[in-house]
């Protein structure tokens, strides 16, 4: 096999030289959108772009992941398999990803052949919790003290520094609260550094929010930047749980999110969407949490809550077709389904089913491990009824398997 190396020593890299020269060019249905990742929300973004009239070609690493069933042409092969990267670079018009872990040399060779959205630049930086914070708190955006940790030594000394309840995050590679430890002042750092094993990390302080909310915001090629209302988020073991929409914050917290998304979107120059996730406080202030530059789960609700979904504006803006209109068309609240769910049996799909206002979603993955994300539903409601609809949901979910909770 041929690979991509991590430098640039990689004489196959020379010959794909010459940068794709049209950064603005749009793709209209019957186009090929090359998706790299295969899991569920590359599957919701597949679909998207079917009902839109586009063929859809996936690579990813994992074999037979939820998009590829949803797909024209699955390519299962490492990412850096240079000739597998260069048959799905040959196939696809356009290239976006549904997750932000892949090798940036990956997303830079492919950039030569067909454009990116989101770019390479903008990936890097979503990628690494350090790069993100960096870039973050360059702009003037809100975020929670943090140091840059890479080793014992500086986690010692960042400890004391903030002098504070913490996180320690590895850069790379953490999600749905792994590659995380809890720590505080005095606690032994030479042990958490080797608990969390990990070449580069941030410490953040724990900040004591009121509540979590996240804004998606779609930028298309030209500039333009359109958030998806604000929905309010509740995890639970550092895994979402619960997503509402609309949250219930003071219309200027609402407004001045939406802003901070948009803002952050125009200074990232990102192409497609992007997520930030936010702290929100006692007194309204927000902290910002997180991005990510893709489809997200908490705007899994926007299938049925909004004039268009998250993953037909992000075929859209990766397209360079109109942004859709964003509007509620109903409040609604949005449970995750895990693996935990499955635990002593199936779960109860006809008591879920039988619910008027449910909308439920699986994702076709075969064995349902304990923090694996099999599906959502999403129960719509009339604004007035959202928090009974919130408390119904939450019963439905126990109710569809009583032993697993
Ligand atoms: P992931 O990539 O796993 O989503 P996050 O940084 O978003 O990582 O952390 C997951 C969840 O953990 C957050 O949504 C929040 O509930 C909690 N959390 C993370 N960082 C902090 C913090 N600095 N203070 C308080 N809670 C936090
Ligand atoms: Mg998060």
């Amino acid at each position: 096999m041929i690979k991509i190396e991590d430098d640039n020593s990689n004489g196959a890299l020379a010959a794909s030289e010459g940068k794709f020269p049209v950064s603005g060019a749009t793709f209209l249905p019957g186009a090929t959108i090359g998706i790299l990742g295969s899991g569920q929300l590359g599957r919701m973004s597949a679909m998207a772009a079917k009902s839109l009239g586009y063929r859809v070609v996936v690579f990813d690493e994992a074999v037979d992941g939820p998009a590829c069933s949803c797909a024209d042409l699955s390519i299962t092969a490492p990412f850096n398999d240079l000739e597998a990267l260069v048959r799905f670079a040959e196939t696809v018009d356009v290239v976006t990803v549904e997750f932000e872990n892949i090798p940036i040399r990956v997303l830079e060779f492919l950039e030569t052949r067909a454009p990116a959205r989101p770019s390479a630049a903008v990936v890097r930086i979503c990628q690494d919790r350090v790069l993100e914070k960096e870039f973050l708190k360059d702009h003037g955006f809100p975020v929670a003290p943090f140091r840059v940790i890479a080793s014992a030594e500086e986690l010692g000394i960042g400890l004391a520094d903030l002098n504070a309840p913490s996180i320690l995050k590895t850069a790379a590679l953490g999600y749905d609260g792994k590659g995380q430890i809890s720590l505080k002042p005095g606690d032994d750092a030479g042990s958490a550094w080797k608990q969390l094993s990990a070449p580069r990390a941030v410490l953040e302080q724990r900040i004591s929010f009121a509540s979590e909310a996240s804004v998606i915001c779609a930028r298309a090629p030209a500039g333009e930047t359109l958030c998806f209302p604000v929905q309010a988020n509740v995890h639970r073991n550092g895994i979402l749980d619960v997503t509402t929409v609309p949250a219930a914050l003071d219309p200027t917290v609402l407004l001045k999110a939406q802003e901070i998304t948009s803002s952050i979107a125009e200074k990232l120059g990102v192409v497609g969407l992007i997520t930030a996730e936010f702290f929100v406080m006692e007194n309204g202030g927000l902290i910002v949490n997180e991005l990510a530059p893709r489809p997200h789960n908490s705007g899994h609700h926007t299938l049925e809550t909004t004039m268009t979904s998250q993953f037909t504006q992000h075929i859209r803006a990766v397209c360079g077709l109109p942004l859709g209109p964003v509007e509620l068309r109903s409040p609604g609240v949005m449970v995750n389904l895990l693996g935990d769910l499955w635990q002593s049996c199936e779960p109860d799909w006809e008591l879920l089913l039988r619910e008027p206002g449910i909308f439920l979603h699986l994702y076709g993955k075969r064995e349902a491990k304990a923090g694996r994300k099999m599906g959502h539903f999403t129960l719509i409601s009339s604004q007035e009824g959202l928090l009974e609809a919130g408390k119904r949901a939450q019963e439905l979910h126990e109710l569809m398997n009583p032993g697993a909770q």
